[in-house]
């Protein structure tokens, strides 16, 4: 194989992948594009989850196994709300069948290349034009790079809060779920569990999918000015499940958990257009939720589109400016007064329009529906946090270390 690309992607993950299947579709016009990606072979290492969204699959769309709810569920201890969002379906997507389905389109395309096993050594540099990329496997040389590689995460700050989850997928014997409905956030059972007992400073909440009556991925999550490992959450972990179970018989399918930055400033880009970053630290999450496949997936369009069109390469867009200053209160009210947070959720769900909240939560919001949810939260929970303000911790925001 030639060691010469029009486009060489660091990282095949969700980004990577997302893209270059997406530049697989274009068939004759595929540019010469290898995906440099240190894992030997792929395993079902996460569910993602998102309200749907038309554009979320691109090629994947027919394949991919996807379980979704007509309704979700949220639980404080002062009360719950089931809410329809049967129009915006909430969806899973199972990573192992789209790394999967991933690879097939990548092999049927001619010009596409995945070199797994195979990991980016260092810093790449520009000679003549074009990038040589450093690997494990040799020198690559490209006119493009898109880097989707996570950034490195510095020990403590880097982002306004951290989502810290471990979760498990547990098939049990009897029936025990309704699979009808999901938990999007129930803080009452996190509270039962003894949460706020270890972390006081964070906001918990159990996440409960049922792909079944047997079957569930259910998740500890923490919205916290710390990440916290998987061992830091194991107890209070097997606790919901405990408790969930009502002490039926289950066995544990898989893991999974992550720490994922919220409000976390992107890794700046460098100076030249011709390398892209991308992905979960270069604006790919939505920084009041951590949550990343959908927009990764409209990222992953617009840069093929551009490709296709004889652009170079283009980053995630900017946030617009309401929805950044949004998100930048909620991240503020929920550091500094993480007591307030399940009624935060609660009234928006419960007072709001659902259709509207799940626009502003899956970015598609319009003014009108940025506006119903300040109007639905300033007079509840919002006024009470912002009229009682507790000092900001030191700011220990840092910047990401670039990949
Ligand atoms: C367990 C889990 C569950 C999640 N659930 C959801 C969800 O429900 N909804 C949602 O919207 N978001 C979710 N997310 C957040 C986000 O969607 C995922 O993290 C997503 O995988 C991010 O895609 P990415 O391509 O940026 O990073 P990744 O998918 O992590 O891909 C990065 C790739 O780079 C590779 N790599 C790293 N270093 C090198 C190197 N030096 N050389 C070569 N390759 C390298 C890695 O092996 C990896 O494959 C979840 C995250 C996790 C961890």
């Amino acid at each position: 194989m030639s060691d010469s690309f029009d486009l060489v992607i660091l990282g095949g993950g969700c980004a990577g992948l997302s893209l270059t299947t997406r530049l697989a579709e274009l068939g004759s016009t595929c540019p010469r594009v290898a995906v440099v990606e240190s894992r030997d072979a792929y395993q079902h290492d996460r569910a993602w989850c998102f309200f749907k969204d038309p554009h979320a699959l691109g090629p994947l769309a027919a394949s991919v196994p996807q379980h979704s709810w007509q309704s979700m569920r949220v639980t404080t201890a002062t009360g719950g709300v089931a809410f329809d969002c049967g129009a915006t379906p909430y969806q899973m997507v199972h990573s192992g069948q789209f790394y999967q389905n991933a690879q097939e389109v990548i092999a049927r395309a001619g010009q596409a290349r995945l070199l797994l096993g195979t990991s980016v050594v260092n810093t790449a540099e520009k000679q003549n034009g074009l990038w040589q990329i450093h690997t494990s496997g040799g020198v690559l040389r490209s006119r493009y790079i898109v880097d989707t590689r996570p950034a490195k995460r510095p020990e403590r700050g880097g982002a306004a809060l951290w989502q810290s989850f471990y979760g498990q997928e547990i098939e049990c014997e009897a029936d025990v779920f309704d699979a009808a409905c999901g938990d999007l956030m129930d803080f009452s059972a996190a509270r039962h569990c003894g949460a706020l007992l270890s972390f006081p400073d964070a906001v918990s909440f159990v996440y409960v999918l049922p792909t079944s009556s047997k079957r569930a991925l259910i998740e500890f999550t923490f919205f916290g000015p710390e990440p916290l490992s998987p061992e830091a959450l194991y107890d209070l972990q097997a606790k919901a499940v405990a408790q969930r179970v009502g002490g039926k018989a289950f066995s544990v399918v898989r893991t999974e958990n992550g720490i994922l930055p919220m409000g976390a400033t992107p890794v700046a880009a460098g100076h030249d257009p011709s390398y892209v970053l991308a992905g979960l630290t270069a604006g790919g999450a939505r920084p009041s939720s951590g949550y990343a496949f959908a927009r990764i997936q409209r990222w992953a369009q617009a840069c093929a589109d551009a490709i296709a069109s004889g652009h170079p390469p283009v980053g995630h867009a900017a946030d617009g400016l309401v929805l950044r200053a949004m998100d930048a209160l909620f991240l503020k009210v929920v550091r500094t007064h993480p007591q307030v947070a399940p009624d935060l959720f609660l009234a928006l769900f419960a007072g709001a329009d659902t259709r509207r909240v799940i626009r502003f939560l899956s970015d598609r919001g319009t003014l009108a529906d940025y506006a119903a949810v300040v109007a639905t939260l300033l007079p509840g929970p919002l006024l009470r946090a912002l009229a009682a303000p507790k000092p900001l911790k030191p700011d220990r925001t840092v910047a990401f270390e670039a990949p």
